[in-house]
């Protein structure tokens, strides 16, 4: 494959914390239109390389590019405006703001940067703010929130707000969502649901990179999965090469 038909590539990515390497010259691409699984035994190193692919914390060393830009020390809120945006393992809405508001807080920022517009152009803006209403209420009625549209977020189940977490990423028009652990602490219905949504999104031309411990909801998703261990690259390949390798089946039985 040649580097275009890469959404993500990152190649050699370090990260220590004191004297732990946490990420140890770890690569991974993600194919375009894709959805590429990453596993590995706790304390792999996933979440931390998740935030080194987002910059929410800058690698000792590597390089990042994403859609055939290097993006390194670019501040995550460019990231995320250019296409790339993430979810956290636990989930980061807003407990005392509704439904509704967490979903429209993800267009605050690009508000607050065309301060000088809305002195300008009142109109634009409140035209603005009813395209954006309109859109979350689409996307939440999609994943079957909207009757909860205007309860706090704190209320919401664990799922429901990965739910919410999810259905947010969609405001700001990804081309790829990175989720770390979608699945974990959902009931199984939800967890089907959730699914079935990141294969629509997917459908959509939406590429996907999960960290997932739910091995069935890595098989029936993934194109490709990246295995890590130790912060280090251990294997990567087809679900069902991954599946079937002693290397992998030894890491998770001997961490
Ligand atoms: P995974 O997501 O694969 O379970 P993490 O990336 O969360 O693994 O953690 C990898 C290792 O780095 C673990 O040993 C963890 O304790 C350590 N670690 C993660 N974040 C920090 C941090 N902010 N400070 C110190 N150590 C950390
Ligand atoms: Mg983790």
């Amino acid at each position: 494959a040649s580097e275009s038909d890469y959404i993500l590539e990152a190649t050699n990515l370090s990260k220590s914390f004191g004297g732990l390497k946490a990420v140890d010259n770890a690569s991974i691409r993600v194919d375009k239109g894709c959805i590429t699984g990453l596993i590995g035994p706790n304390g792999a190193g996933k979440s931390t390389l998740f935030n080194l692919l987002s910059n929410f914390l800058v690698a000792d060393e590597g390089k990042i590019r994403f859609d055939g830009e290097v993006i390194n020390g670019m501040p995550p809120h460019r990231i995320a405006r250019k296409g790339f945006i993430r979810t956290f393992q636990v989930a980061r809405v807003l407990s005392r703001l509704t439904v509704l508001e967490n979903m429209l807080l993800a267009t605050q920022t690009q508000k607050g940067e065309n301060l000088l517009s809305v002195f300008l152009q009142p109109y634009k803006i409140k035209q603005q703010e009813r395209e954006n209403k309109e859109k979350a209420i689409a996307i939440l009625e999609s994943v079957g929130l909207l009757e909860k549209a205007h309860d706090y977020a704190g209320a919401l189940s664990g799922g429901q707000r990965k739910l919410l977490e999810m259905a947010r990423t969609l405001m700001t028009n990804p081309k790829l969502i990175l989720l770390d652990e979608p699945a974990a602490g959902v009931n199984p219905t939800l967890i089907n649901q959730i699914c079935e949504h990141i294969v629509t999104w997917n459908k959509q031309g939406i590429s996907f990179l999960i960290i997932e411990h739910n091995m069935d909801v890595i098989m029936s998703l993934c194109n490709h999965v990246w295995v890590l261990a130790e912060g280090s690259n251990l294997a990567d390949g087809s679900p069902e090469y991954i599946q079937s390798n002693d290397r992998v089946l030894e890491a998770y039985l001997g961490g």
